[in-house]
């Protein structure tokens, strides 16, 4: 079975995405009414919802390359999500787009591919590691992927590993003081709670490597 991540792989974890915060949109504004202002999952599931009818759209040119869908996604949640969130993913689904042009993706794409989201959410929001923002489950969520490329592992092992350690950076987040976004205006009654964005990245990247399971990508040969 080929080692590598297709359109097919793309779109559906696009499609599952979708399904995924609308099942999580209460649990999102839960933890964003918590420390935030309560709009992320109200805000990710508009976008994802959009990005659903785009992709579905007749007069939408079928996607090509990986990066296509992920385009898709990227200007649909710049254009309809909204507050921090929207230009962040949307960034990060840009140049991700970007590093994955081709119609498939191997385990050092995978790393490539998290790799520029992640630069695309510093350029913007300025965050670092322990600021308690999605940087906490993308960053080591990218280290994780590398290290699996590294090793000679396949595309989805790499996505497993950062989806995996996406958890782990979304839970490290729980008894942060948050210096980035609206939660940075509670000091240390953000303590204790977990941040919505991190949550929802784990969230989307634990879709990845379950659609990449699915389709048997990366099975040992
Ligand atoms: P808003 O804060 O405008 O209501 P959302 O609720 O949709 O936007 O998204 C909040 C999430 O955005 C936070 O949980 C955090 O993960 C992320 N975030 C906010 N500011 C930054 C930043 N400067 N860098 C990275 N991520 C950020
Ligand atoms: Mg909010």
């Amino acid at each position: 079975m080929a080692d590598v991540l297709d359109v097919a792989w793309a779109t559906e974890w696009v499609r599952r995405s979708a399904a995924v915060v609308g099942e999580h949109r209460m649990e999102l504004i839960d933890l964003d009414r918590a420390i935030g202002d309560g709009d992320h999952g109200e805000n990710l599931d508009r976008g994802f919802k959009a990005v659903l009818v785009k992709l579905d759209n007749p007069d939408t040119p079928k996607p090509d390359s990986v990066g296509d869908v992920l385009k898709l996604v990227a200007t649909t949640l710049m254009s309809t999500v909204g507050g921090a969130a929207g230009p962040l993913y949307g960034t990060a689904y840009l140049r991700a787009a970007k590093v994955a042009d081709g119609p498939t993706v191997d385990a050092a794409g995978v790393a490539a591919l998290l790799d520029a989201a992640v630069g695309g959410i510093v350029a913007r929001g300025k965050a670092e590691v322990g600021d308690k923002t999605m940087v906490d489950a993308w960053t080591p969520a990218a280290a994780a992927a590398l290290a699996v490329a590294d090793g000679g592992g396949t595309a989805t092992q790499a996505l497993r590993a950062a989806a995996t350690a996406a958890r782990t950076g979304a839970e490290s987040t729980d008894p942060l003081v948050a210096r980035k976004g609206r939660a940075s205006y509670l000091g240390e009654r953000a303590v204790g709670h977990r941040d919505p964005g991190a949550e929802s990245s784990a969230l989307l990247l634990a879709v990845a490597a379950d659609v990449a399971e699915a389709a048997g990508a990366g099975a040992a040969e």
